[in-house]
Parts: structure tokens; C-alpha cells; sequence
């Protein structure tokens, strides 16, 4: 293996040495198989390449100074896999399984995984599709699962500091009654034309409405939004989010903390009166928010006013990524230690 920079990793894809697949068929998962392609074979007519039955998911491990490889909510990461799977009427892969495949993926990558100190982790993405023919409009009777690994760095090479997100009011990512609440591809397919315009807007990422009213806020591009007022964390309820396993964890230490955690919708209007907000998800953890853009109104509501990240973002961000790295007490059992 050609020597790693683990210090300037990019927030991509780079090739380790194997990655493990199954296959549904018949009615029941086969064994778990180990790959060195990075290539699949699939059929033409496979209903996850013309009808969207896919979903995925992400997750991290996580080097500790102890030299340790910790696992962070895996389980978590099984469940929602299932909810998706259910969501787009696709075969379920059984927690004991996902288990079983996940640990073996990180330990036949083992030297992949970043240092200590690196800021750097092992990315883990599983893969759920449709790989039966089918060509009307029904679920395929054969689904392939694949786990593949690759070492990424910080998401902002920046490090933790406020970003600039833009209101997108002309393109939607999800409806309240479709797959929202799914981590399906589909999703992503729909939120790219309101990425690139945030990008090419000068924004880091777009911010959702929701698609009724365009009045309280749904997600940011592919992370959960939370907001600090007071001493209250406040996070979206919405019928068209995906439930964050990030965001899940910091309403937790926020409450850990003593904070009153308020779910429930938030309007765009309360923006003005909010001390912190912030973006959440595995890629980033926590990605405070400096200022958010109307791109209709033109209207700008202005957070971390001397260009800082606010304290109590900070100290979530701090603490979960402590929890993650094995320096900070697992009060949560949120961690598996990868032996
Ligand atoms: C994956 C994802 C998130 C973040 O979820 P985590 O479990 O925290 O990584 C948020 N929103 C969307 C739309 C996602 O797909």
C-alpha cells in the first residue's frame, strides 16, 4: 500500500483493499463474501439502476490514542438501513447480519484506518439495491448488499468554523409523504439541483423548506439543522427529514448537559432569534453555521457574530467527538470497540 498522507486526507474516495458483499435470493441472505474488486456485475434491468430501489448508509470508526478502532452507533446505522429498506419495499438486512459484515469489512481494512491525532477516520458505506430483473413496476426479487471502507478527513479541511448556507425556495428534496425520511439515493438524486446552486451561489450547502408552506425549515443539503437559544437546543420535526444519528446523539448530550431540548417545527422567521445554529451529520459531526441567505428575499441572518462557533456548539461538538475517539467517558454505550 502506497504511504497514506493521513494528515491532508480529502473527504473522498480512495481505494483500500477489500469490501464485502451478500446477496438476497430465493427468500434468504447468502453468506457473506469478500472482494478485492471495486467493480459489481449487475443486470441490465436491475430495478435499482432504472427504478430507484436503493438506500445506503454511512458511518465512521474511529482511531483512539489507545490505538484502539472504535465503532460509533452501528446499530443505529442497522436499524435505519431496515426502516429504509421497508420504506422502498426492499428485502431487509437483519442487524445480526449488517453486524457480522460491517465488523468484517473494518478488520480486512484494519491498516486503513487513520491514526490518532489525524482528525482523519475510516468512512463506512453500505449499499442496499435491487439487483433482480425487473421491468414493470415492482420491487425486485433479488437485493445485493455491499459494504465498502475508505479512509476520509475532516469533511472542512477548514476544521470547525461557521459556514454560509443558502434558502433554496425553487427546488424541493423530499415531500412529507414520500421518502424523506428514507436515506435512499433517490433523495440525493433530487436535492442536486438545489446543491449546486447553493455552490454556485458561494454557499457551502442549501437549506430545505418545507414543501407546503415554505415556512419552517427541513433539512441542510444532507445534514440535520439544530439551533441554540438560550439554553434550549432546538432540532426540526418534520415529516420529510431523515432521522440523523448525529443529531440524535447531540440532543442527547445536550440534555446530558441540562438543556431543555424543544422538537417541533421551526419557522424560518425564528431564525433572527436564535444565538447558534448549526448543520449535523456523521461526515462533519457538527458544522456551525455563520450566516444564512435567503437567495429570493435576499434576506441574511447573521450567527457567530465575531466569526466563531458558538460555546455551547462548541462543547456538544467537542464532547461527541471525545465520546467517538475514546477520550471522553461512553456514559451512552454509543461505542464498540472493533477487536
Ligand atoms: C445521512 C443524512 C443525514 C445525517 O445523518 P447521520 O446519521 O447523522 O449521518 C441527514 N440528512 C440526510 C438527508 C441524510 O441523508
Amino acid at each position: 500500500m502506497q504511504q497514506l498522507d493521513w494528515k491532508n486526507l480529502p473527504f473522498g474516495y480512495i481505494k483500500t483493499d477489500y469490501n464485502v458483499r451478500c446477496v438476497y435470493k430465493d427468500g434468504k441472505w447468502g453468506n457473506i463474501e469478500v472482494s478485492d474488486s471495486e467493480y459489481i456485475s449487475v443486470h441490465m434491468a436491475a430495478t435499482g439502476l432504472h427504478y430507484g430501489q436503493e438506500a445506503f448508509e454511512g458511518m465512521k470508526a474511529y482511531r483512539g490514542k489507545d490505538g484502539k478502532i472504535r465503532l460509533f452507533r452501528w446499530d443505529e446505522n442497522a436499524k435505519r438501513l431496515i426502516r429504509s429498506a421497508e420504506g422502498v419495499l426492499m428485502a431487509q438486512v437483519p442487524m445480526e447480519l449488517f453486524h457480522e459484515a460491517v465488523l468484517k469489512v473494518i478488520k480486512l481494512n484494519e491498516k486503513f484506518v487513520p491514526p490518532f491525532g489525524t482528525g482523519a477516520s475510516l468512512y463506512i458505506r453500505p449499499l442496499l439495491f435491487g439487483s433482480g430483473a425487473e421491468v414493470g413496476v415492482r420491487p425486485a426479487k433479488e437485493y445485493t448488499l455491499i459494504i465498502f471502507v475508505t479512509p476520509v478527513g475532516p469533511y472542512f479541511k477548514e476544521g470547525f468554523n461557521p459556514v454560509k448556507i443558502a434558502i433554496i425556495r425553487d427546488s424541493d428534496r423530499a415531500a412529507p409523504l414520500g421518502t424523506g425520511t428514507f436515506k435512499v439515493g433517490g433523495n440525493y438524486a433530487a436535492s442536486l439541483r438545489g446543491v449546486m446552486k447553493s455552490h454556485g451561489a458561494g454557499f457551502s450547502s442549501p437549506m430545505y423548506l418545507d414543501t407546503k408552506e415554505k415556512k419552517y425549515i427541513d433539512e441542510i443539503g444532507a445534514a440535520n439543522f439544530f439551533a441554540i437559544k438560550g439554553n434550549s437546543y432546538i432540532t426540526p420535526k418534520s415529516d420529510s427529514i431523515l432521522a440523523s444519528i448525529t443529531n440524535m446523539s447531540i440532543t442527547k448530550l445536550a440534555e446530558d448537559l441540562g438543556m431543555n431540548v424543544e422538537r417541533r417545527p421551526v419557522a424560518v422567521d425564528e431564525l433572527e432569534s436564535f444565538d447558534e445554529a448549526g448543520a449535523c451529520g456523521t461526515a462533519a459531526i457538527i458544522s456551525p453555521i455563520g450566516e444564512i441567505t435567503d437567495l429570493e428575499t435576499g434576506k441574511v441572518y447573521r450567527f457567530c457574530k465575531d466569526g466563531k462557533p458558538g460555546p455551547k456548539s462548541t462543547k456538544l461538538y467537542e464532547t461527541l467527538v471525545g465520546i467517538q475517539y475514546g477520550e471522553i467517558e461512553d456514559k451512552h454505550n454509543w461505542v464498540t470497540i472493533v477487536e
